[in-house]
C-alpha cells in the first residue's frame, strides 16, 4: 500500500487566493505588523516568507526590525502603540526572543483581539472553552489539512506526539473538539510506539528528525508530520521517517511541502478573522 500524500502547498495556495479575494471586497487593507527582534536566520526567513505572503493577498503593514538588545520596555510599549492603533488589525512578535525578554509577558501584552498567533491566555482559555477565538496556524492548519484530505475525524483515535503550547496542547483540543478520542504523548511517554501503532491519526510535532519509524504507523492510518529538522546536508526533514512510514499510512504529509505553507496561509486567515471581528 502507498499512502495518499497530502499536498500541503496546493490546499495552502486555494486558502490564500480565497483569501486575497475576500480581501479585495473589504475596501481597505488589512494591516499585519510583524515584529522581529535581532537577525537570527531561521526568524529573518520566517518574517519574510510570512511578509511576502500577506503582501501577495493585498494586506498592508510592515515588518517593525528591532535591534536584539531592544530591552523589554521597549518592545512593551511598542506593542501597546501598536494595540492602540486602529489601523493596525494584526500583531505578531516572532519568536523566539532573546533571553533577556519574557515571552510570556509579551504575548500577554498583545490586544487578544490583534493576537494572530493565537498565544494570548484569552485566545488559549476560548480555545479549550470551545469558544469562538484566534487560533495558533499550525494546529489549525493541521486541521484543514485533515479535513481537506478527507479523514474522518469523529471516533477516530489520534496520537498527538509532543505537548507545546505552539503545537501540540492546541493540535490535541481541536482533535478532541472534531470529536476525535485523543492520546496525548511526549517524552515521559513510557511506549510512545505502542501509542503510535494503535492510532488512526499520528500527529508528530517532536523536533526530532525522522523518530517516527514507518512501522510505528497502523495500516491506513492518517500522518501528519509538523517537525522540521535540518539534516546534516541542509535539507529539510520531519519528524517521520516519510519513505517508510509512506508505505504504511493511508494518508501522510510531506516535509517540506506539507504543514509548513499551512501555517504562513493560516497567518492570512487569522488576520482576516481579525478583521471581520
Ligand atoms: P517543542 O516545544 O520543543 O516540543 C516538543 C515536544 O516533543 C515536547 O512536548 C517534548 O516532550 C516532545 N518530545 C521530545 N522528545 C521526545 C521523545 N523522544 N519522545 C516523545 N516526545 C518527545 O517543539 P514545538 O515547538 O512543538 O515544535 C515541534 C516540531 O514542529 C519542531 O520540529 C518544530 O520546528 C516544528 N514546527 C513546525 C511548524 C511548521 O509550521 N511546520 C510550526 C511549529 C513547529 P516534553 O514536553 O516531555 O519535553
Amino acid at each position: 500500500m502507498s499512502a495518499r500524500v497530502i499536498d500541503g502547498k496546493a490546499v495552502a495556495a486555494a486558502l490564500r487566493s480565497r483569501l486575497a479575494a475576500e480581501v479585495a471586497t473589504l475596501g481597505f487593507r488589512p494591516n499585519l505588523t510583524v515584529i522581529l527582534l535581532g537577525d537570527d536566520p531561521a526568524s529573518s526567513v520566517y518574517v519574510r516568507n510570512k511578509q511576502r505572503a500577506a503582501e501577495k493577498a493585498g494586506f498592508a503593514g510592515d515588518t517593525e526590525r528591532l535591534p536584539a538588545e531592544t530591552s523589554e520596555a521597549t518592545l512593551l510599549a511598542r506593542i501597546a502603540a501598536l494595540n492602540a492603533d486602529k489601523e493596525v488589525d494584526g500583531i505578531l512578535v516572532q519568536l523566539p526572543l532573546p533571553k533577556h525578554i519574557r515571552t510570556q509577558a509579551v504575548i500577554e501584552a498583545i490586544d487578544p483581539a490583534k493576537d494572530v498567533d493565537g498565544f494570548h491566555p484569552i485566545n488559549v482559555g476560548r480555545l479549550m472553552t470551545g469558544q469562538p477565538s484566534l487560533v495558533p496556524c499550525t494546529p489549525k492548519g493541521v486541521m484543514t489539512l485533515l479535513a481537506e484530505a478527507g479523514v474522518p475525524l469523529a471516533g477516530a483515535r489520534a496520537t498527538v506526539i509532543g505537548r507545546s503550547n505552539i503545537v501540540g496542547r492546541p493540535v490535541a483540543a481541536l482533535l478532541t473538539m472534531a470529536d476525535a478520542t485523543v492520546t496525548v504523548t511526549h517524552s515521559r511517554t513510557r511506549d510512545l510506539e505502542a501509542e503510535c501503532r494503535r492510532a488512526d491519526i499520528v500527529v508528530a510535532a517532536i523536533g526530532r528528525a525522522e523518530m517516527v519509524r514507518g512501522d510505528w504507523i497502523a495500516p491506513g492510518a492518517a500522518v501528519i508530520d509538523v517537525g522540521v529538522n535540518r539534516r546534516a546536508d541542509g535539507s529539510l526533514t520531519g519528524d517521520v521517517a516519510f519513505a517508510e512510514a509512506v508505505r504504511h499510512a493511508g494518508w501522510i504529509t510531506p516535509v517540506p511541502g506539507g504543514v509548513g505553507p499551512m501555517t504562513i496561509a493560516m497567518l492570512m486567515n487569522n488576520c482576516v478573522e481579525a478583521v471581520r471581528k
